[in-house]
């Protein structure tokens, strides 16, 4: 058998998917460089920490003496080039792990300054941006607040950026992925620049960056040139795939420390937290990081080009340097985007036979549509898509396990979209 013969997918999809591939290879070879950098990195961390089997197994309790979470937090602020990490899966979700964070640093009076624009959408409400008197915001707790905005082409300022770190600042917040908005994510390169701009005028304000999406994707995390704090999911990049929930921070040491009693509790900060059964497959899912997250970038380059050559407009463009494992497409109108979603459903391992509908979810203006069938409930490490169905009509698609899964994932999308009438090809 060949792999064409299991889908029903149009000869002239597979066509150009072969010769989609071609055009891929470099950008491929490139992908596959940075992973074996990481996979490197992530070894000899391993190995330098002397991990071993007593560390896979957890505790109960209070979780005293864990040594499996002390070596996970070791290997983390190994892989990460900092001090210190808190790598646990009692953080909730990204969002959870970055309202800890600010909530550790920040005290009634401090500033905190987004350089990067608004910060994604679940951060407006723990901030307390339109929030009111009593919600248990970080505004309500008396902290001010301000952001720089991003330029017209959706670059970060940098005039701007220096002339508000030149106040007291506690916090400058960066954030590197570009959310539900059609900005560019910030590379490496970028992230470092904008960290080097904050540096030149201000030498004692914690330099924090959300990294959600970003780990990986190069061969540098931003604790590994300046920042002071980072922090992102595990049912993202981080977690391979395999953790099932959880979060990190990694960075200075006295941070780490404030945010593990906050986490916790003031006094016992990262020496309490049983780990159940989680260790292994923390660590697991750490191990697999690189060689997921490379699955996921070839997945976004897959797409990107293949889109483009059906003549629709793809951010980051083929050829692109990547920040992150995001994807957007414009899809032109609401047909094609639905069309889109639904073979990105039927393209999941599990659960791909339902059919994902538009819905009014809250907190959005409009209506959205999301695909996903994956292992882990919500993990967008794994094939995703989601769209608001309004202009410019883009999808965020990220994720995918397997390339060779996501590949056919992109390709079920495109025959939904022909067999709809929505592909001229
Ligand atoms: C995913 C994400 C978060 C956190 O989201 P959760 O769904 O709470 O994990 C924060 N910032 C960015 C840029 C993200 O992509």
């Amino acid at each position: 058998m060949d792999w064409k013969d299991y889908y029903k997918i149009d000869e002239r999809l597979y066509d150009l998917s072969e010769l989609v591939l071609k055009d891929c290879d470099e950008q491929f070879k490139k992908a596959d460089k940075i992973r074996l950098v990481n996979q490197t990195k992530v070894m000899s961390a391993f190995t330098s920490v002397g991990v071993s089997a007593a560390h896979l197994i957890g505790t109960t309790g209070y979780g005293y003496d864990d040594s499996g979470r002390n070596a996970l937090d070791a290997v983390f602020a190994k892989i990460v080039g900092s001090e210190d990490a808190l790598v646990r899966f009692n953080f909730m979700s990204g969002t959870h792990t970055i309202s800890v964070a600010l909530s550790a640093l920040l005290r009634p009076g401090d500033a905190m300054v987004s350089l990067t624009g608004t910060p994604y959408d679940t951060l407006h409400a723990v901030i307390g941006l339109g929030g009111k008197k009593g919600d248990g915001s970080l505004i309500d707790f008396g902290i001010k607040y301000s952001e720089v905005a991003l330029k017209e082409d959706g670059m970060y300022d940098l005039d701007a950026i220096k002339e508000a770190c030149r106040s007291d600042i506690k916090i400058a917040y960066i954030q590197r992925s570009r959310g539900y908005s059609l900005r560019p994510s910030f590379t490496s390169e970028q992230t470092k620049e904008i960290i080097n701009a904050v540096r030149e005028v201000n030498s004692t304000a914690y330099i924090v960056v959300d990294n959600c999406y970003c780990e990986f994707v190069d061969t540098e995390e931003p604790t590994d040139y300046g920042a002071d704090l980072i922090i992102g999911s595990l049912i993202k990049n981080a977690g391979g795939g395999i953790a099932r929930t959880g979060g990190y921070v990694a960075g200075k040491k006295d941070l780490v420390q404030m945010c593990a009693d906050r986490l916790c509790y003031v006094g016992v900060g990262k020496e309490i937290g049983c780990t159940l059964d989680m260790n292994r497959e923390l660590f697991l899912g750490l191990f697999f990081a690189p060689q997921t997250v490379c699955n996921a970038v070839k997945t976004a380059i897959f797409a990107s080009q293949f889109f483009s050559k059906l003549g629709f407009e793809a951010t980051p463009a083929p050829d692109e340097k990547r920040a992150d494992i995001v994807q957007c497409l414009l899809l032109e109108n609401k047909e094609k985007l639905c069309a889109f979603c639904r073979g990105i459903q039927a393209g999941a391992p599990i659960d791909s036979f339902v059919t994902p509908e538009p819905w009014a979810m809250p907190g959005y203006d409009s209506e959205v549509i999301m695909a996903a069938g994956t292992f882990t409930m919500g993990a967008s490490v794994e094939l995703s898509a989601d769209a608001p169905l309004r202009e410019p009509f883009a999808v965020w698609m990220q994720g995918a396990l397997s390339f060779d899964a996501g590949m056919l994932g992109v390709l079920l999308a495109a025959q939904k979209m022909l067999e709809n009438g929505e592909l001229k090809i």
